[in-house]
């Protein structure tokens, strides 16, 4: 116990020092490579020499990561338990589609007897996506990333869980249809429910691009599911290229795997097979030695175009070190049985024969959504648009958050004349520098682009915006901004406005952000704590989302991970690996799938990853 929390330390401080020095380290473009021994250097290269330490360093420091999580592990969760509070008036009925990252974090994180929650989805437990490509190699198992949805929510909210699909929306009657796999008992299988609320949280299916082959031949990296029948897929490879009587050629087509998409979780398939393949199956197959290849199609000229340009270059070069063939400017045309046609931007056209791909190119609308989106009039979009309350635009009481809606962030322009009026308080016609800053808070609130834009000029104020406005004279002391100044003001600020991106962090910032939104309703109804109303009077109930972006990883391969933090801080190497570990370990939705996924990365040090094809 000591020990380990001797080592937590010591992992700390190294990985303090590695991320306070590593925007430094990294403008030079030689620094991935250490130069100055620090003791901390010191202690790695001895490390290094003797890889029994590490294993055990790695293990306490996983130790370690569990116990940061501790202290900010979520001390509520139970079953279904009875409500606690009855009011006496009727509770509202919340109706909750899906159990993915939104639904989740919106369900652990709700806290008001007032509410019972219908949660529909087909698949009656959470899983941790980041950890999927770990499932495919089997160096965690499937059943660690997953957690039943019965066991997660807030022991006073009522909630109760229906195995089912929905497969349409009627905002109209306040009803969803829903599918169940298994019949009812009068032998039908669709019903309907009721809602007061409706919370749409279904996520997004991987996206084909309706490219023919794609469907029938390809393995997808999304679900569970998915990962497990890769990791089955890969050992019955290997087993049939050990086969009597094989070609050298069909054993070289057998053992050729190819990744379509560059993105974060084509990347990191592709390096997490490289090590399970060189680490474990290259010694139990002969055979196969020499035979295998990976190769990675990316249509766009980089991978990992997401991550900074650092990370990019680190990822290209190392997967070229270590004989993984990226393959830029490569566009999937069709895939047959055996074989998968690429065209090159300079539309030449290769076929190129594999064992298995693996196709994660993106994400589309399912289906349900797309229906609901056209009844609604959104029929053009690809995902559901909502407003910065996160409520579907155009509906009442329909919510949408994680990867199967998009916010629509309002426009500056759009109400450009009403927030004049609103900031011209003594309604002369002309804002003051005064009336101007008095106004900016709730501005900014509303329109957070403004503050974004001003960051992005490097302006400390909207002084600074209102002089970049002066039509006339420069010299004038006492502005007063007529409404065309403060439209030209403005004008810019709404190149600022930023899209999210379809991640778990994301989702899971929806859901708590809405789940308090659900709590304080009644609250906030009578002393609303939102920005001023620039259309109407008053002010919004709820402060808009705002997402708070935390860094990201990227996997690499061979105990290195690319991190990129907030601030443009990049880290890339060995020690990120740890803080991958510990985040990812204190991440997990509760103490059974930490202790679990734990347990799977020590089991991995000690053995190494299993090989038999169950
Ligand atoms: P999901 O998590 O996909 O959940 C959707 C839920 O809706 C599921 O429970 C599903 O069963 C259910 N559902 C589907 N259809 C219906 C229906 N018709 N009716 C009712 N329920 C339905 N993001 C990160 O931030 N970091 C990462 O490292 C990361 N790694 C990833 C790795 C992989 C392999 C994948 C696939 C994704 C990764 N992501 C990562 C992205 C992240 O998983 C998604 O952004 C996140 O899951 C979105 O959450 P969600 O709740 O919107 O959807
Ligand atoms: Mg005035």
């Amino acid at each position: 116990g000591y020990l380990a929390l001797l080592f937590l330390c010591l992992f700390v401080i190294k990985s303090l020092s590695l991320l306070l020095s590593s925007p430094l380290r990294l403008n030079r473009r030689t620094s991935v490579n250490m130069r100055n021994f620090s003791v901390f250097e010191r202690f790695s290269k001895a490390f290094q020499d003797h890889p029994s330490l590490t294993r055990i360093l790695v293990v306490s420091t996983i130790s370690g990561g569990g116990l940061i999580a501790y202290s900010e592990a979520n001390a509520s969760y139970g079953a279904n338990g009875a409500a606690l509070v009855e009011t006496g008036t009727r509770k509202k009925k919340v109706v909750l589609l899906g159990t993915g990252w939104a639904g989740t974090s919106f369900l652990k994180n709700l806290n008001n007897s007032q509410y019972e929650v219908q949660i529909i989805s087909p698949r009656n437990y959470f899983a941790f996506t980041p950890l999927l490509p770990s499932v495919t190699c089997g160096t965690v198992e499937a059943r660690s990333v997953v957690e039943p949805i019965r066991n997660i929510g807030r022991k006073n909210v009522d909630t109760s869980y229906l195995e089912a699909e929905c497969f349409k929306i009627d905002p109209a009657s306040k009803k969803v249809f829903c599918r169940s796999k298994q019949g009812l008992s009068n032998g039908k299988k669709e019903f309907s429910v009721d809602y007061d609320y409706l919370v749409i949280a279904t996520g997004a299916q991987s996206n084909t691009f309706n490219i023919p082959g794609v469907e029938e031949n390809c393995h997808f990296l999304k679900e569970v599911e998915d990962a497990q029948k890769i990791r089955k897929t890969v050992i019955d490879l290997f087993e049939r290229a050990s086969l009597p009587e094989l070609s050298d050629e069909e054993r070289k087509r057998i053992l050729h795997f190819v990744v379509v998409g560059g993105g974060p979780t084509g990347v990191e398939f592709a390096a997490e097979l490289h090590d399970f393949v060189t680490e474990d199956l290259v010694s139990l197959y002969p055979r196969a030695k020499g035979s295998v290849r990976i190769t990675l199609l990316e249509a766009a000229d980089h991978i990992l175009t997401m991550f900074d340009k650092r990370i990019t270059e680190f990822a290209e070069e190392k997967f070229s070190r270590d004989g993984i063939d990226v393959k830029l400017g490569s566009m999937v045309t069709k895939v047959n049985e055996k074989d998968i046609a690429a065209k090159t931007k300079g539309g030449e056209v290769s076929s190129i024969p594999y064992g298995m791909i693996v196709w994660s190119t993106g994400i589309g609308t399912r289906p349900v959504i797309k229906d609901f989106m056209k009844q609604i009039g959104q029929g053009n979009r690809r995902a559901l648009a909502t407003d910065e309350w996160l409520r579907v635009e155009g509906c009442d009481s329909i919510y949408a958050l994680g990867d199967c809606a998009t916010i629509n962030q309002r426009k500056v322009m759009e109400d450009v004349s009403a927030i004049f009026s609103k900031a011209d308080k003594d309604k002369s016609g002309t804002l003051t520098l005064k009336e101007f800053q008095e106004a900016m808070d709730d501005i900014c609130v509303r329109y957070p682009q403004v503050e974004l834009y001003l960051k992005s000029k490097r302006m400390r104020g909207i002084a600074d915006l209102l002089k970049e406005a002066e039509t006339d004279d420069g010299s004038k002391k006492n502005i007063e901004l007529k409404i065309e100044e403060f439209k030209s003001a403005l004008s810019q600020v709404d190149s600022q406005v930023k899209f999210l991106p379809a991640t778990a962090q994301v989702a899971a910032q929806q859901g708590a952000y809405l789940a308090k939104c659900f709590d304080r309703m009644e609250e906030c109804e009578k002393n609303p704590e939102g920005p001023i109303r620039m259309r109407g009077e008053g002010r919004h109930r709820f402060r808009p989302f705002r997402y708070r972006h935390l860094g990201q990883f990227a996997p690499l391969g061979g105990e290195q991970t690319a991190a990129q933090l907030p601030g443009d801080w990049v880290s890339i190497g060995h020690s990120s690996q740890w803080l991958w570990y510990s985040v990812y370990a204190s991440k997990q939705v509760s103490w059974r799938t930490r202790v679990l996924v734990v347990s799977d990365w020590m089991r991995r040090f000690i053995f190494g990853r299993d090989s038999s094809s169950i």
